[in-house]
């Protein structure tokens, strides 16, 4: 969804402009673009976005889940920590986490500049995970760590 940055290995594109942050004022053509899409397409059961974290030791995620639906995130967890450590420090990129697990606000007005994962609970779904898996491992080991964790979703929905 960044091919600007990809091409530069950067997490902005080629304007410096993070894409990522761009979900609620849009300014970017990336995002824009994004959004024309998703609105085309139904609701969501549950949004996954797959990301890495070139900071992080290990495999770790957010979850979304104002509505207490059955949540499927200790199970994700679980089926990851058989591929790639998991992240298990009580604080994760500022935020408390537990066993991996982060549950962040899900107040939209609590981010100023909202990312992907907010765009489709506000809009799409009212389920969300957004999977983090650490850049430090190799591909075989972050790729099956995201399959892994797409799997269990897709046989609990
Ligand atoms: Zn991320």
């Amino acid at each position: 969804m960044n091919p600007t940055g990809l091409a530069r290995n950067t997490r902005e594109n080629r304007d410096g402009v993070d894409l990522n942050r761009q979900y609620l004022h849009r300014e970017a053509v990336e995002t824009r673009a994004h959004i024309e899409w998703l609105d085309r397409q139904p609701s969501f059961e549950v949004a996954l976005c797959l990301h890495e974290d070139w900071e992080s030791h290990g495999f770790y995620l957010y979850e979304l889940n104002p509505d207490g639906l059955p949540s499927h995130a200790a199970r994700m967890i679980s089926a990851v920590e058989k591929i790639c450590p998991i992240d298990r420090a009580e604080i994760i990129e500022g935020r408390p986490a537990s066993g991996g697990i982060i549950h962040p606000s899900s107040d939209p007005r609590s981010r100023p500049q909202w990312p992907e994962a907010f765009y489709l609970f506000t809009h799409k779904t009212r389920l969300s995970y957004t999977l983090e898996a650490p850049s430090d491992f190799p591909m075989a080991t972050r790729v099956n760590s995201l399959i892994a964790a797409v799997r269990v979703v897709a046989e609990e929905s």
